[in-house]
């Protein structure tokens, strides 16, 4: 029954890592599984993301919505306005819009985590060079 349900959602409701729409960054990577340009008036993102060992997103703040990140696999440094938390995976952390974050993969492998944003369309500033 459930998979029948599945089948005929398919694609405008279904996205697994690997089939999202993926960037690539000097850092790492974002592949977004959810928003409102996948999801038609979809109120929430969330993506996989990816740091490599030793790589940091660059500084940023998202003005339009809160950010949840929960790590899945490595260890990070994560600084919300100035503040460093160590995550390990199973931990979640709670950014609230505006505030300046970043993220450092301090652990011995590639850091896999998930992103969710209070918002369909995620907006970022960012506040050092690159890119997110
Ligand atoms: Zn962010």
């Amino acid at each position: 029954m459930n998979e029948v349900v599945l089948d005929a959602i398919g694609d405008r409701h279904t996205r697994a890592v690997g089939s999202g729409l993926a960037h690539d960054f000097a850092w790492g990577k974002i592949e977004w599984l959810v928003s409102d340009s996948l999801n038609q008036n979809a109120a929430l993102t969330l993506g996989h993301v990816e740091i490599k060992q030793g790589a940091k997103n660059p500084l940023h703040l998202h003005p339009n919505c809160d950010e949840v990140l929960y790590l899945l696999e490595g260890e990070l440094e994560h600084s919300v306005d100035g503040e460093t938390v160590r995550l390990t995976p199973g931990s979640a952390i709670f950014i609230p819009a505006n505030a300046k974050h970043d993220a450092l993969n301090v652990g011995q492998q590639t850091a896999k985590m998930i992103v969710a944003y209070s918002s369909g369309d995620r907006q970022t500033i960012m506040l050092e060079e690159g890119e997110e």
